[in-house]
């Protein structure tokens, strides 16, 4: 007799899980239904910005971004400025380069930078 095909299970840490599982219970829905739901959004999210701006590669994440610009082969560098976000490339607050920052879930690692 064949076995019931179980989905895969995987381990979530004790910190993320007790945030996790409030944030399901305040939407009245099962954890496993969060937890599939966030992860699909995610992957689709990376899948979007691939097709929405091919040209972008992500370098480096930390207290900046930094992104490589295929179309002008130059890296363009992410970070806080008089709290909003600025970018080094286009001397600008409202760039791709921004768009595409503010979409990776890692923009919230980004700290204040005093002006140079
Ligand atoms: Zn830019």
């Amino acid at each position: 007799m064949k076995k019931p095909k179980r989905d895969p299970t995987v381990a979530i840490q004790q910190s993320i899980y007790s945030r996790a599982k409030a944030r399901a219970d305040a939407r009245g829905v099962t954890l496993i239904d969060y937890v599939n739901e966030i992860l699909l959004l995610n992957i689709e999210k990376d899948d979007f910005l691939k097709k929405y701006a091919p040209y972008i590669e992500t370098v480096s994440v930390g207290e900046t971004i930094v992104l490589r610009d295929h179309k002008v082969n130059k890296l363009a560098e992410i970070y806080f400025k008089n709290g909003m976000l600025y970018c080094t490339q286009d001397e600008s607050n409202d760039c791709m380069h921004i768009h595409f920052a503010l979409a990776l879930p890692q923009v919230i690692k980004l700290k204040g930078k005093s002006p140079r």
